[in-house]
């Protein structure tokens, strides 16, 4: 089927993480580093990927931190003709460590960053009359300048029959900034398909528990709620059935990042029509490739690669099955 262009609004940064795991920058570290990333950026790379027509709505700043990202994504597919280069800002940067337990530590350089310029220019204009459908990260919504921009391409898109996917992609601290949970409500009341991870299915209902909240969801005319729950997989919900999918088995080594994967699959797979089931099984199989790999982008994968890589892995488990029957059996 012909897809229309999917698009994203938001930032794009330059990653560079701790070598070692431990607690904070301060003091001198072993960093690698920098990779192409921001939220936004790995999904609408993952959707080219994919192979669907897509383009992302940034600015960078004219500096070889921007340029890696245009170049990655550039080469991957993405139109990054609504990419502004913005002469006076740096492009926003992310330092990352991770800490034993799991959680990180992070130095942001966005909101005083080119990313601080991004807006509604001729490029971006362009770029929204040709889109299809728009995919909204909640992280990215950091000004008020973006949340309008945003806002518009919704109300343009879905006037023309186009669709909106909507990842919250934040923690509760980040409804203590004015405006944000009724922005971020704005957003959910025009989603079609809402892909929330843990505590961001309940952060935007009234309901409590995670039944509830699915439910009232769904009442309130969202077509598709897929909940990421990390190590343990992905569910997805509709009026008429609700799927689960069982996590891949993988060593993971840099989770970040993987939920932009997982989206950037999923949204494609279902804008090209496929069931939910075979949607869930790449997105899963994605988020998986994503916390192998070292780098928020470095895993994502076109639709032969993570098709080689479920068929091995049901090699594996099968290799399993038939030694664990040998075994029994001998
Ligand atoms: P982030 O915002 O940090 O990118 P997220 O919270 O939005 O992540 P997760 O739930 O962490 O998203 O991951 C998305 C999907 O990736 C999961 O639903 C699952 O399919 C896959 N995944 C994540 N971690 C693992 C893992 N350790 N093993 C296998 N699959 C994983
Ligand atoms: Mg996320």
């Amino acid at each position: 089927r012909v897809v229309k262009p999917v698009i994203t609004i938001g930032e794009i940064v330059a990653e560079i993480m701790a070598v070692d795991v431990g607690e904070g920058f301060r003091s001198p570290l072993r960093l690698i580093g920098p990779y192409p990333s921001g939220a936004p950026a790995i999904f609408i790379d993952q959707v080219a990927k994919i192979g669907l027509p897509c383009a992302i709505i940034s600015a960078v700043g004219n500096d070889d931190f921007g340029w890696l990202s245009i170049d990655r994504l550039r080469s991957d597919g993405v139109d990054i003709s609504a990419i502004r280069i913005d002469n006076r800002l740096a492009t926003g940067s992310a330092f990352v460590r991770y800490r034993s337990t799991g959680e990180r530590d992070f130095v942001f350089n966005i909101v005083g960053s080119a990313c601080s310029t991004i807006r509604r220019d001729a490029a971006a204009s362009a770029v929204i009359a040709s889109a299809g459908h728009i995919h909204v990260m909640g992280s990215s919504l950091f000004s008020p300048a973006v949340v309008s921009l945003v806002e518009d391409a919704i109300t343009e898109i879905k006037a023309r029959g186009g669709t909106v996917s909507f990842d919250p992609n934040g923690r509760k601290e980040m409804l203590d900034v004015p405006g944000m949970r009724d922005a971020l409500a704005r957003v959910l009341a025009q989603t079609d398909l809402f892909l929330p991870s843990g505590e961001e299915l309940t952060l935007l209902t009234r309901a409590h528990t995670d039944d509830g909240a699915i439910a009232e969801l769904l009442g309130a005319g969202i077509r598709s709620v897929v909940v990421k729950q990390g190590a343990a997989g992905a569910t997805y919900h509709d009026r008429e059935r609700t799927c689960r999918v069982a996590p891949m088995p993988v060593n993971e080594v840099d989770p970040t990042g993987a939920g932009d994967s997982f989206g950037g699959t999923f949204v494609a797979c279902w804008l090209l029509g496929l069931p939910p089931e075979q949607c869930l099984r790449f997105a899963n199989a994605s988020g998986a490739r994503a916390v192998m790999m070292r780098g928020p982008m470095e895993g994502n994968s076109t639709l032969a690669e993570l098709e080689t890589f479920l068929s091995v892995d049901a090699l594996g488990a099968n290799l399993w099955l038939s030694m664990m029957n040998t075994r029994r059996s001998g």
